[in-house]
């Protein structure tokens, strides 16, 4: 029987057909590079990079008469990841053989767990830009092998195979088809990326293929069972997963209304083309004759290991964001922008530290990301340091100078990296709070503007003019709460 699920899609998340609404249903199979030195079965460098088959041991290499050793540290990283998604950790688990030949698997089957994996049922909340939070469950994490690289654009004729990548550890995290839309899609893949992040049990670095996903995707009538979906594969950005879902769900959707049927197949997404392809037809599991492997004794884990590492666990994104809304009084929205991400996470909070959190926050989600992203850089290359923004926060509240001027300083704290004092002592860019200089330009500025001065007394919208004056004739150095109060003395307004 196929389960109707828990969740069902909210009515404007129905896809619209020549024949009425669909529900789009969405499980997503994420295989995350746990950080580790060495890989999963041998002691050759899981670094990323190097020169083709540099970091392969004669393990990874399938040697006759090797045998895999396992790494305690991956085995505690995928245990440390499975906390950090609440899920139960398997003081049993086991490894099999999923048999398969491809040039770049030079054992002829990967070492993975099928039956008894590290990690059994977690869940996460998610929140989708905008909408409510939800919750997907993951139905498991394992541990297994990544393969080989065939490389077929250096010859015509001739197909050349790199083995860095065999045998480096994998975590295939396996979630319940319980997301309804491209968006709630990307969303978990988004949360489930700065959760391992904050862990350090895997990078995230998508470029590098650190992280990605196998999409799977089925069509059903609301309130219907689930459809046959079809799984695209190594979809690595989430602009391309949120892509490939809605152009896979209009293909089922056009098949089923024309009175066909969906073959269960793996397809490939084309970015170039925004659309899938057939890359073949899936296989079941019993294609792949796993059995238990012989070389290695089931992983049995006790439980005083789990809570150990259960008491290191870093401060994770939600209790993160719990904090800074209740600590900071930011906005549930920066408050996750934030704490979404551990290298933001650090910097705001050294900005903020013993200075007014929301200004803290405003500067860095507005001013400092916005210029970063003007530039093309990451959080990591910023040329403004925490300290140096914060420093800068500070000439603003002691009165050093005003708020237009800051972000002028700003600008060039991003260009040159200096403290942002010594920018506002070269360029002259105090703040005037001397009274006698704001009086003496306001009274120059009445005595040139007398047709304005009895304008500004019979129209009150008129008195931004005289504060934008002020401030230009003393180059935007005077404090604009001075002026302010001068002018509503002088103008008798
Ligand atoms: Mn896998």
């Amino acid at each position: 029987m196929t389960p109707l699920d828990v969740r069902s899609a909210r009515p404007d998340q129905l896809v619209e057909g020549d024949k009425g609404q669909w529900e789009i249903i969405v499980g997503l199979e994420v295989h995350a590079q746990v950080t580790s030195e060495a890989k999963l079965f041998s002691g050759a460098s899981a670094a990323y990079g190097g020169e083709p088959n540099a970091h392969v041991s004669l393990v990874d290499a399938a040697m006759p008469g090797m045998l895999p050793v396992i790494n305690k540290f991956c085995v505690e990283q995928a245990i440390r990841t499975g906390l950090g998604l609440n899920a139960e950790i398997n003081k049993k688990s086991r490894f099999d053989r999923k048999n398969y030949f491809y040039p770049d698997l030079p054992q002829g089957y990967q070492i993975s767990q099928f039956k008894e994996p590290i990690v059994g049922e977690g869940a996460i909340e998610v929140e989708p830009d905008g909408e409510e939070p939800i919750t997907i469950r993951i139905e498991r994490l394992h541990l297994e092998q990544d393969a080989g690289k065939s490389i077929h654009d250096l010859s015509p004729s001739e197909t050349f195979v790199d083995l860095n990548r065999a045998g480096v550890a994998l975590m295939e995290i396996v979630s319940r088809p319980d997301m309804r839309s491209a968006k709630e899609a990307a969303a978990y893949f988004n949360k489930l990326r700065s959760i391992v992040r904050a862990l350090g049990t895997c990078d995230g670095n998508m470029e590098e293929g650190s992280m990605r996903a196998d999409v799977n995707v089925s069509v059903r009538r609301p309130g219907q069972p689930f459809g046959t979906r079809c799984e695209i594969k190594n979809v690595n950005s989430t602009r391309f997963m949120m892509q490939a879902i809605e152009y896979e769900a209009r293909r089922q959707i056009e098949i089923l209304e024309g009175g066909g049927a969906i073959d269960q197949e793996t397809r490939l997404f084309d970015p170039n083309a925004g659309e899938t392809r057939t890359m073949r037809s899936k296989e079941d599991a019993h294609d792949y004759r796993y059995f238990p492997d012989p070389d290695l004794l089931p992983l049995v884990i006790e439980e005083k290991w789990i809570e150990e590492i259960r008491a290191s666990l870093p401060e994770l994104p939600d209790a993160k964001k719990k904090r800074f809304v209740s600590a900071y009084g930011l906005s549930a929205y920066d408050a996750s922008v934030l704490a979404g991400d551990s290298d933001a996470a650090t910097y705001f909070e050294t900005v903020a530290k013993g200075r007014d959190g929301k200004a803290a926050a405003n500067w860095v989600t507005q001013e400092l990301f916005g210029a970063l992203n003007k530039k093309g850089l990451e959080l990591g290359q910023s040329p403004v340091k925490a300290e140096q923004l914060g420093a800068l926060l500070d000439l603003i509240k002691d009165g050093t100078i005003n708020g237009k001027i800051a972000k002028d300083v700003f600008a060039k704290m991003m260009e040159t990296s200096e403290a942002p004092g010594a920018i506002v002592e070269r360029e002259g860019l105090k703040q005037v709070t001397d009274t006698g200089a704001i009086e003496k330009a306001i009274d120059e500025l009445m005595a040139a503007n007398a047709d304005k001065v009895a304008d500004v007394q019979k129209n009150p919208k008129a008195f931004g003019w005289w504060v934008g004056q002020t401030m230009k004739t003393t180059g935007g150095k005077a404090n604009p709460a001075v002026v302010n109060e001068i002018l509503k003395k002088k103008l008798g307004v």
